[in-house]
């Protein structure tokens, strides 16, 4: 038997997964999603990556998402030695807006302005706040400053300056290239970091303009982001618990809770989201996840997670495949363990056709004992208000667009099964029964919830719940009765 969908996995892209082969492996480990990093690259740099999971998709027979990771005003250190540099606590550090190749007495600081967006005596903080510096003088463009907590420190790694406004906008120079680029391309997915505000969203869809709607994810780590949550979501199509950055512009301390209600707050509003960063950190060299990250994967799925975030561990870590199938038995072992659907008082904003259908048909399910829920193609935005609910039976998405299987391979048990262009009701349903038949997920008799937009293809909102038996392939229309 297949085994079941559960949370999905986005596995990032890099250094150590820039092959065919590479992502190959990463998707048979399970990988739903890559992540394509545009804080290490442009379009002319990345566009390649974006072929290989494309290609690599493609030999796997498995759709998979492409999510481009815009870069937003994200600081950062310049160039390192290939090893980093050991900055040691109480030395002299100086961060300088020249391009120098680093030392563990300097680096370069890429952003124009931090000469005057600090004083003495304010906070830097370096690589996800494992670095921590004071200033102590600057002159120029260079700001020298005293290690307060040293290590080792790398190419490229993020600064922050946390409780301060930074003088750049959300949408960089770069970001705006970076957009009108993948506005090009047939990427899936566009995650847009530090955002403020829904303008910056607006903003960020101007730019992305194409025929095709593409989906944005609001990267949350910026505290004005967490005053604008409800614009935000009504301005996104998704959101990020970006816990690296949002762990150092805000206390260590506030990231679990503030997980736990951001999560919450995605799945009244119906948004898909995602929790990313150093869930399976150890795993950059190890073999084996900690025991504290088997937990924190566990409370990312209880918390209502859509889909969980590989960072460092798929791009530069030394076991990527390793590291996606870590990840795959958490989710899997912690779904035994979550609740059988969400309760009816948390989905008390949806008022859409498509949410009724969505609640309706998992509480049939239930009651029917159903093996699977069935959207039939060109139900909208139901998989997703299904997905919500997180029934403990497979929803099986049937669509007939490339793009769209990709896009609802991220919806948490949410299994996309790719159909003939133009078929109608009764061969949508032949599809699904063949389907759940082969998965050994259902069979011949057994109930399907269906649900769906009639007449299809007009772009209706979601109207109908119909009651199906699985049929054996080219067996009759036979009528069963209600109940068995
Ligand atoms: C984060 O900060 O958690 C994050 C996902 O962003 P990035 O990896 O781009 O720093």
């Amino acid at each position: 038997m297949e085994p079941l969908e559960h949370t999905k996995i986005i596995a990032t892209v890099g250094p150590a997964t820039n092959t065919v082969d590479a992502v190959r492996a990463l998707i048979r480990a399970g990988a739903d999603c890559c992540r394509v990093n545009f804080s290490h690259g442009d379009g002319n740099a990345l566009g390649p990556m974006m072929e290989t999971v494309r290609e690599a998709s493609r030999l796997e027979n498995r759709p998979v998402a492409i999510l481009a990771d815009i870069q937003g005003p994200k600081l950062r250190i310049g160039a390192m030695p290939r090893g980093g540099a050991l900055l040691v606590e109480g030395s002299r550090f100086t961060l300088t807006r020249r391009e120098v190749e680093g030392t563990d007495e300097m680096a370069q600081a890429v952003h124009e302005r931090l000469a005057e967006d600090v004083e003495p005596g304010a906070r830097i903080l370096l690589a996800d706040g494992a670095i921590e510096l004071e200033v102590e003088s600057i002159s120029g463009g260079d700001v020298t400053c005293v290690v307060r907590t040293g290590g080792r420190l790398f190419s490229h790694k993020g600064l922050n300056l946390p409780g301060r406004k930074v003088s750049v906008e959300t949408l960089t120079e770069k970001d705006r290239r970076d957009l009108a680029y993948l506005a090009g391309t047939d990427v899936d997915l566009v995650a847009i970091s530090f955002v403020r505000s829904a303008a910056d969203l607006r903003l960020a869809r101007e730019l992305l303009s194409t025929s095709r709607p593409i989906p944005i994810i609001a990267k949350l780590e910026r505290p004005e982001a967490l005053s604008n949550l409800e614009e935000i979501l009504d301005a996104s199509d998704g959101i990020m618990v970006a816990r690296g950055d949002l762990g150092v512009e805000l206390p260590f301390e506030q990231v679990p809770v503030l997980q736990k209600k951001i999560l919450g707050r995605a799945a009244e509003r119906g948004k898909w989201a995602v929790v990313a960063t150093q869930m399976l950190a150890s795993m950059v060299v190890a073999r084996r996840p900690s025991r504290a990250e088997a937990s924190d994967v566990l409370n990312a799925v209880l918390d209502g997670a859509d889909a969980v975030m590989l960072s460092e561990e798929t791009a530069v870590g030394e076991n990527p495949a390793l590291a996606v199938r870590a990840m795959d038995a958490l989710t899997r072992a912690a779904e035994e363990n979550a609740p059988a659907h969400a309760s009816f008082e948390s989905f008390g904003e949806k008022r859409s056709f498509a949410s009724g259908a969505a609640g309706a048909a998992v509480l049939a399910a239930d009651r029917l004992s159903a093996r699977a829920i069935v959207t039939l193609a060109g139900s909208g935005l139901t998989p997703l208000d299904v997905s919500k609910w997180r029934p403990r039976l497979p929803i099986v998405a049937l669509s007939s667009t490339p793009g769209t299987l990709r896009r609802l391979q991220l919806l948490r048990g949410v299994r996309p099964v790719s159909i003939p262009h133009h078929s109608d009701i009764e061969q949508q349903l032949a599809h699904a029964d063949r389907f759940l038949l082969d998965a050994g997920w259902a069979a011949v008799g057994d109930v399907l919830v269906v649900v769906a937009a009639i007449p299809l293809g007009e772009g209706r909102e979601t109207n109908t719940i119909r009651f199906h038996r699985v049929r054996a392939p080219g067996a009759a229309n036979t009528i069963w009765p209600s109940s068995r």
